[in-house]
């Protein structure tokens, strides 16, 4: 599993970085994030912090 942010969508607000600060980090105003495969046990946070992204800027990709 992989995760993305669209940084023309992102509007910055943080609120992946504390809900899975293990792929999420803040660059300046964007999110990123590691572009690794999202290992299984943060796998669930991972997509709680992408459902839970006020503009939908979170990619998964299984
Ligand atoms: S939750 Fe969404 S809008 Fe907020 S920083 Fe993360 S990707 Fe950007």
């Amino acid at each position: 599993m992989r995760a993305k942010v669209d940084p023309d969508i992102c509007t910055g607000c943080e609120l992946c970085t504390q809900t899975c600060p293990e792929v999420f980090y803040m660059n300046g105003d964007i999110a990123e994030t590691k572009d690794t495969d999202v290992p299984s046990d943060i796998q669930d946070s991972c997509r709680q912090a992408a459902e839970e992204c006020p503009v939908e800027a979170i990619i998964i990709s299984d």
